[in-house]
């Protein structure tokens, strides 16, 4: 199997053989501009020590600050940093989120590691960050990825506005982070929320359903979801609660299925009290978890990691839309064969935005040092509160409290945040359907319609710039 990069490379040259771009532009806008990779000591608790390897790469700055996760997994490399940075410059740029692409990773498995052990590993990586000048408001901003949370996002800003010297916007150094300390409220469910506004767009289009022979609308459909970790667990949740069945999910270790539908909330307790989803109740067990991607579902979601969908299992792959809510899980080979199978696949240059898309309503927040709707909340609620007394007036009806209460009721943080969210979702898929239509003689994929959207924004940037004619 051909290296991570060298796959995002295929996806970025297939669409842009349908532009017209400059060669060397092209070249320029698929170039990683740097890579930082750094060792340092780890005192581990019981007091010997250890290197640590991590990276940070910053793919383009065709836009500043660059901005993308950082995750902590056995499996971080240079080749894997690279892609993920190169798939955030796409991503940024096609829900219109005016940031460079970036990535950074640590090798270590967290599960062995103790919560002090982690402080100082996530301490001693943004130091070194910080000392290189690979973070900073407006240089690079990380956030959270596979195997990171909002603890770490505290300790990297912590670090940093420790070392910034008064610096006023030192919190907008990092995305993701808890609300006492400069976070916003939605952003811990925005990608999973992103993969449910999304699957929502395309399920309520009557045409896609068509194609695939299925019928319109969120409710009833089987999916199948692996990885319940922050994005799947929020993807699974907002479609359970939309009226979908979650009949499989796939963890690490095992998958459990359930064709009458698995209980989210039940089964994600039961994982953070056992540590595994082995033994869960009203469910069957799967010893091996990729077996749970092969159940018969009309949706499958793949959440955890890259290359999970592979020219191996692909064809015996049931269901009719890959929702991709991981980076890179379908290989170019596999998607190859699923497409050659009617399969839709949803590409996660756009499915996952939703967190880059909230993480740029945070670092707006941070930059403004106000909370989205403090100021228009009590005006918002005063002015429909004078129409709906104007109405009942010339009625002559009076509406129930509580419906006049949520009538009039004004946009918290939150309801800006989700609005925000899912109008970039929508308008970002009504762009890649558009694309679509312009070339449906050669049948491209959204995948290909993505690339395209990304290539055609980026060379814009640099043609605005005076770079390139
Ligand atoms: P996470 O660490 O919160 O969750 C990952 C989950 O996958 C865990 O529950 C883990 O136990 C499970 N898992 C690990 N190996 C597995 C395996 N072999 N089979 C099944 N399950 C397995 O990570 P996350 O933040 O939810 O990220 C998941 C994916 O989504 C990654 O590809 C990441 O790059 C992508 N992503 C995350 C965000 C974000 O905001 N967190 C944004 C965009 C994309």
């Amino acid at each position: 199997m051909s290296g991570f990069l060298e796959q995002v490379n295929t996806a970025f040259d297939r669409a842009a053989g349908f532009t017209k771009h400059d060669p060397t532009l092209l070249e320029q806008i698929k170039a990683c501009n740097a890579v930082y990779y750094m060792s340092f000591p780890l005192k581990r608790d019981d007091g010997s020590i250890e290197v640590i390897h991590a990276w940070r790469a910053e793919h383009s700055q065709h836009k500043s600050p660059t901005k993308g996760g950082i995750r902590y997994s056995m499996g971080v490399s240079d080749d894997e940093v690279m892609a993920l940075a190169a798939l955030m410059t796409y991503k940024c740029a096609i829900v219109d989120v005016p940031f460079g692409g970036a990535k950074g990773g640590v090798r270590i498995d967290r599960r062995n590691y103790s919560e002090g052990e982690l402080e100082r590993v996530t301490r001693r990586y943004t130091y070194e960050l910080v000392r290189k000048r690979f973070i900073g408001p407006g240089i690079d901003v990380p956030a959270p990825d596979y195997g990171t949370s909002s603890k770490e996002m505290a300790w990297i800003a912590d670090t940093y506005a420790s070392l910034s010297d008064g610096e006023i916007d030192a919190l907008a150094c990092v995305t993701a982070k808890p609300l006492a300390q400069g976070g916003i409220r939605g952003r811990t469910e925005a990608t999973g929320l992103g993969v449910f506004y999304g699957l929502r767009e395309v399920c309520n289009s009557a045409a896609e359903m068509s194609r695939l022979g299925m019928s319109p609308g969120l409710e009833g459909k089987r999916i199948v979801v692996q990885g319940l970790g922050n994005v799947g667990y929020h993807a699974a949740k907002f479609l359970q609660d939309a009226g979908a069945i979650i009949v499989g999910i796939a963890e690490y270790r095992a998958a459990l299925s359930n064709p009458a539908g698995l209980d989210v909330e039940a089964v994600n307790a039961w994982r953070i009290e056992h540590g595994t989803v082995i033994g869960f109740p009203d469910a069957t067990g799967i010893p091996n978890t990729l077996d749970g991607l092969e159940l018969d579902c009309d949706i499958l979601i793949p959440a955890a990691l890259e290359h999970q969908i592979t020219v191996e299992n692909a064809p015996r792959i049931k269901a009719k839309i890959v929702a991709e809510a991981a980076n890179g899980p379908t290989t170019a080979a596999a998607e190859t064969i699923l497409e050659e199978r009617g399969v839709l696949i949803l590409p996660d240059i756009w499915l996952n935005a939703g967190g880059v898309i909230v993480s740029y309503f945070e670092w707006l927040k941070n930059l403004s040092h106000v909370r989205f709707g403090r100021m228009e909340k009590r005006y918002e609620e005063g002015a429909y509160r004078r129409m709906l007394s104007a109405i009942e007036k010339s009625t002559g009806t009076k509406f129930p409290e509580d419906e006049a209460r949520a009538i009039t009721e004004g946009a918290s943080e939150q309801d800006l945040v989700y609005s925000g969210l899912e109008e970039s979702m929508s308008a970002a898929y009504q762009q890649l359907c558009v694309i679509r239509e312009r070339h449906v003689e050669r049948g491209i994929s959204l995948r290909t319609a993505a690339f395209i959207n990304a290539i055609d924004k980026v060379a814009r940037s640099y043609s605005d710039m005076g770079i390139f004619p």
